[in-house]
């Protein structure tokens, strides 16, 4: 139990759906540039549980601090101070080893800049965080990563370099990748920002469906308002707090 938890804030469980918590936030902070002349705040006391399998958009202005909420969550960097939980586990006081394997155990990632590698295939970049958890991808990873290409459509080409695919491709790939260990919570940072209005609504159309399916939740950075009106809850950023119509865990 934290010292700054309420009574109506049960650890692990989201008090309007009653579900367990996937990310469990505590007046998380986050500075940069500490000790030095332009020590800076962007992330002033952040309150957020997410649920398990909920599909929640996250949105604000340009420099609210999404990117650095979402790469906190993603334990891809430490908080300055607060708490953070990921799927019942405080992350307080782990070290790397640890923050790896629990980024490897329960979260998939989608960046807006895929960040495949361009020289390997589409089906061995699917199989890369299988490799990267097990050094080896076995023949069950490859029969998960055949499945995974075929659902979002690219069963014939498997076999492409990644670096031959189109951007809604690619971006394709990267959410197969993402889900290959079957995460409990896909974090999408602009996952359709470059894309056409068309690709963008099947990228998002696909995220949607593998979060109804396999409950995986899903927490979106948007700046398209379509998007994010179609997602169950929006935690919205202004100037590194939230917005005063984000509740800590209500659905819109
Ligand atoms: P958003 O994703 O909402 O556009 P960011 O999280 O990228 O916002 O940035 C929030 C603030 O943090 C911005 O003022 C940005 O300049 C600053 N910032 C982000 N990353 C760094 C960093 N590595 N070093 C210093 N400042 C940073």
């Amino acid at each position: 139990m934290t010292s700054g938890m309420t009574s109506n804030m049960t650890p692990g469980v989201n008090k309007a759906t009653g579900k367990p918590a996937i990310i469990s936030m505590r007046n998380l902070r986050k500075s940069y540039g500490i000790g030095t002349p332009v020590e800076t705040e962007v992330l002033h006391g952040i309150d957020v549980e997410l649920a398990e399998g909920e599909f929640c958009a996250l949105i604000g202005p340009s420099g609210s601090g999404k990117s650095t909420l979402l790469n906190l969550i993603g334990l891809l960097e430490p908080p300055t101070a607060g708490e953070l939980s990921v799927a019942g586990q405080s992350t307080t006081g782990l070290n790397e080893q640890a923050l790896t394997v629990l980024r490897g155990r329960h979260i998939g990632f989608v960046f807006q800049f895929h960040h495949l590698l361009p020289a390997f295939t589409a089906l061995e970049n699917v199989m890369m965080p299988a490799i990267i958890a097990h050094g080896v991808a076995t023949a069950q990873d490859e029969a998960v990563a055949h499945d995974l290409l075929a659902r979002v459509g690219l069963a014939s080409h498997e076999y492409k370099k990644a670096g031959q695919l189109s951007g809604g491709q690619q971006q394709r790939v990267a959410i197969a990748r993402a889900l290959s260990l079957s995460p409990r919570l896909i974090l999408a940072d602009e996952p359709t920002g470059n894309l056409d209005t068309h690709t963008a609504d099947d990228i998002f159309a696909l995220l949607r469906e593998f979060n109804r399916e396999r409950g995986s939740a899903c927490l979106i950075v948007t700046h398209d308002p379509r998007l994010a009106a179609r997602c169950d809850r929006r935690i919205e950023l202004v100037d590194g707090r939230l917005a005063a119509s984000t509740s800590v865990a209500e659905p819109a």
